[in-house]
């Protein structure tokens, strides 16, 4: 019997190696047969993990070498037409990163996660095509290695619901195009072998499905289906429930459905349909895009629940989601506290507690072995669920306790005070906080870390940094300056480096995009300050100058959203004890002098749930936290926020619900157009939209931003607008962030003439 199943696994590599062989391979330092030599290993790696921890459902085509909806899109012949004339690995990177003709296909957030996918571009002229090599050397590969896979697609809804139309019109007229070359590919892949399982991922089932989408689906599945009779399509959905098209997914062909119980407990509501229909349920019930070790019992007792309906030769014990988003494997993590680490498991560790699952669950009679690991996995779940480390009741207790939501005084009375003592003019300039990070900050830092470089010199390398950093400021004129934040390699791991409760990973690395990787820090107990964070470095800058400088803080909200968080407390709460240790510093840096602070934002939006039910439980969580970590700034003391998008149509109403004194925005690349919904709902706080982009090399002229400033006035007076860079600087050069910075200054003093 085949009782369990991986949805797919990494493919960076345990040591990353795939990242290597690439970027080796795009700056011409390794050929292509490097590439596809080390991709094959990994493959077959990470086939044998699997086998080896007797998984029954292995995976084959969640491989990439940049990303599956780029190979999608290449799978079906979708190639816009700036990239014809390309062919084999120079198009298909050319599309993902652009090359010195033609510029990349954009890149975007797959559903609520850190992954990025290519976005296929499609356009009314296109005739699609299907090449379906990858997918069956894939199969054919595993088979080789003595392993019958089943096969991921990224199913056509989703892949139609997820592309954009570069002519006007909807991307699901296209449907009739797509449908039968899917159609074609079950026909290939039945070809294969006897009986061929294919698993058909629509994530976008879990996204609130407007009626035209839900009708699409039954045709699909059944035009799928019938294409062959040995192919057997199960159709997957994750991080949400997918009820509106599981109840329509019963009533098709389709073998098996596969739902996530974790991040979509409401699945559970269609069980018993999904049990009438007689099909299998790949049930997700181990967590796919955390770090924590499973608790097995209680997945054991999930299972039963749900076996309630779905009889047990139906079931099949699944991982939530892909394991793309979990880091590969424990076995590197030298340094990490060995308490912390019991309570952990990476995807390579997840396969054995999948396995120690279904054993449990289908079989009851253990061997010694796994008797054994089944009580391991009890007494570490006991140690987290008991440890000191994780439970700080004075935490609690302040959580509780919390009186002050908010900061005195209405906005209203707030700016008059700040206005008086701060005595800026309008068009304010300032900037996002960063400055380029060059190497020598990079190398103190890590010399730092390393200790091979002891405080002294450290904070003199740092100070060094700021001194210069200061004076280029006053030097170009700008009014509210940063200090630069040398001091950071990243703007959440700095603050989870200093907080208690927070934990760091040597080698948790999680694919971003391509090639791009990134190691979130993990919240894995109660949140608490030891001592002030930024204090010394901020009062440190404001020393070196008269004019006002702004301290720089990351919100509750964006340090939540980029660490994995413990499951064990609702994130809302784990938010709100954040919130309390930001808010300390919040009071710290006035009391120090600071009379402007800077709350960062950025992943605010990000955190946004998929279903639209649950936002405005998100939104009032969120905004409360946010306000509770400004809650201890008196009148006079200025708070900002920054956050990294652009559309705010949204959620304006929440902008304005934090109640910052002063928001800066990302909207440098479109005009004014989307700083017109401020100026529709009557925004009264004041706004800085980026006046150019910093995602680009480019120097923007005097004219060039005199011009956008201009395009601002036209929706917002100059009272309420502040003038800066639409990010921060860290990632650019001095060469290309001074005379940029020194045009945005001399821009802004030919505006305030003519007004
Ligand atoms: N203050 C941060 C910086 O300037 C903000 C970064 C961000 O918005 N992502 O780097
Ligand atoms: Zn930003």
């Amino acid at each position: 019997m085949s009782h369990n199943y991986v949805t797919g696994f990494p493919r960076i590599g345990e040591q990353r190696e795939l990242k290597k062989v690439l970027e080796r391979f795009w700056s011409k330092e390794t050929d292509f047969t490097e590439v596809e030599k080390v991709a094959s290993e990994l493959k077959v790696r990470h086939w044998n993990y699997q086998k080896e921890a007797g998984i029954n459902f292995i995976a084959s085509n969640d491989f990439s070498l940049y990303d599956n909806m780029l190979d999608t899109a290449v799978m079906l012949g979708a190639i816009p037409a700036r990239f014809k004339g390309l062919e084999k690995e120079e198009l298909y990177f050319a599309m993902a990163r652009g090359n010195k003709d033609t510029v990349a296909m954009e890149m975007t957030k797959w559903f609520n996660t850190n992954y990025h996918y290519i976005v296929p571009e499609l356009h009314s002229s296109d005739t699609y095509m299907l090449n379906a090599k990858k997918l069956i050397n894939e199969y054919k590969e595993a088979k080789a290695q003595g392993i019958t896979t089943k096969i991921n697609i990224i199913g056509p809804i989703t892949f139609l619901g997820l592309s954009k139309r570069i002519d006007r019109g909807d991307t699901y007229e296209f449907f009739g195009k797509i449908v039968p070359l899917y159609a074609q590919l079950i026909t290939e892949i039945a070809a294969l072998d006897e009986e061929v399982t294919v698993q058909i991922d629509e994530p976008i089932f879990v996204k609130d499905i407007e009626p035209k989408v839900l009708s699409l689906i039954k045709p699909c599945y059944e035009t799928l289906c019938n294409a062959a009779d040995n192919v057997n399509i199960i159709v997957t959905t994750y991080f949400e429930h997918a009820n509106e098209a599981t109840k329509v997914l019963v009533h098709t062909p389709v073998w098996g459905i596969g739902l996530d119980f974790l991040y979509g407990e409401k699945n559970k509501e269609v069980l018993e349909i999904v049990a009438k229909s007689g099909k299998k349920l790949i049930a997700g019930v181990l967590d796919g895009r955390n770090i924590w070790k499973n608790d097995i019992e209680a997945t054991v007792s999930l299972l039963e629940e749900i076996s309630q309906n779905i009889s047990k030769r139906n079931l099949i014990v699944s991982t939530s989601c892909s394991l793309l988003h979990t880091p590969f494997t424990l076995k590197y993590e030298e340094k990490m506290d060995s308490e912390v680490k019991n309570w952990l498991s990476y995807a390579v560790e997840k396969l054995d507690e999948l396995n120690l699952i279904t054993k449990n669950f289908f079989e009851k009679t253990l061997t010694e072995d796994e008797k054994n690991a089944l009580e391991a996995n009890r007494s570490a779940n006991e140690s987290r669920r008991t440890s000191a480390r994780i439970h700080d009741e004075a935490v609690q207790a302040r959580v509780a306790n919390i009186t002050k939501y908010e900061r005195d005084g209405v906005y209203e009375e707030r700016i008059a005070i700040q206005h008086e003592a701060l005595r800026y003019q309008p068009l304010a300039t300032t900037t996002i906080g960063s400055f380029p990070q060059t190497p020598e900050v990079r190398k103190a830092r890590r010399e730092f870390k390393n200790g091979t470089i002891d405080e002294r010199t450290y904070v003199k390398e740092m100070q060094h940094y700021i001194d210069e950093c200061v004076a280029f400021q006053e030097e170009c004129g700008l009014e509210v300056l940063v200090h630069g934040e040398p001091e950071r390699n990243d703007m959440v791991e700095y603050f989870g480096e200093q907080l208690e409760g927070y934990g760091f990973s040597q080698n948790g690395w999680v694919q971003s995009y391509g090639s791009r990787c990134v190691k979130p820090p993990f919240i894995y107990g109660d949140i608490s300050r030891p001592k002030p964070m930024t204090v010394e470095w901020i009062t440190y800058a404001q020393s070196r100058t008269e004019k006002i400088m702004k301290g720089m803080l990351t919100g509750p909200v964006t340090i939540l959203n980029w660490s994995f968080v413990r499951d064990d407390l609702p994130r809302s709460e784990v938010s709100k004890q954040i919130a309390l240790a930001i808010r300390d510093e919040v009071n710290d840096l006035q009391q120090a002098g600071i009379k402007i602070i800077q709350v960062d934002e950025a992943a605010f939006k990000e955190g946004y749930p998929l279903r639209s039910s649950n936002i405005p439980s998100y939104e009032s969580w969120a905004v409360r936290d946010f306000k509770i970590a400004v809650s201890s700034a008196h009148k006079e003391t200025q708070i900002h926020t920054h956050m990294c998008y652009s559309e705010f149509n949204d959620i304006i109403r929440t902008i304005e619900a934090m109640d910052a004194d002063v928001i800066s925005i990302e909207t440098a690349r479109s005009g004014n157009e989307l700083l017109r919904i401020f100026a529709e709902v009557g925004y009264k706080k004041e706004v800085g939209p980026g006046v150019y982009d910093i995602h680009s090399p480019r120097i923007p002229s005097v004219e060039e931003i005199i011009e956008q400033i201009k395009k601002l006035l036209e929706v917002l007076p100059k009272e309420q607008l502040w003038i800066n860079p639409d990010c921060g600087l860290k990632t650019r050069k001095w060469e290309e962030v001074k005379p940029s910075l020194v045009n945005m200054v001399k821009a802004v003093q030919v505006v305030r003439k003519e007004l």
